[in-house]
């Protein structure tokens, strides 16, 4: 039963893809896409082998919770709430002048 399965899943030990160097992405001379050695992971397990399904959907849940955990943490640091304000800001006014010298540009000025 999957059920039980879950309840003793364990993150599987990981190695960087030896194919692609842990992109992901293979790159040949005309094409790209993603690397076959790895899914496009760029991990593989101890095997040398792709990691299956059941074990990349809750690496990838856990390294998501991660994230936002990390994302929550930074923003409670002192003054990284008002820098990003900031620099949201700096880039509305790019906008708006962008879009000002579109106008100027149309309007052939
Ligand atoms: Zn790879």
């Amino acid at each position: 039963m999957a059920k039980s399965k879950a309840l003793h899943w364990q993150e599987p030990a990981t190695e960087v893809c030896p194919q692609c160097n842990g992109s992901g992405e293979w790159v040949g001379m005309f094409s790209s896409g993603p690397c076959a050695n790895c899914d496009g992971t760029g991990l593989v397990g101890s095997d040398g082998e792709p990691l299956s399904t059941d074990d990349l959907l809750p690496m990838m849940r856990r390294q998501r919770d991660r994230a936002v955990q990390q994302f929550r943490q930074l923003l409670q640091t002192p003054g990284v709430r008002e820098a990003l304000a900031e620099h949201r800001e700096r880039l509305a006014q790019k906008e708006r002048d962008e879009h000002a010298a579109l106008r100027k540009g149309l309007r052939g000025g």
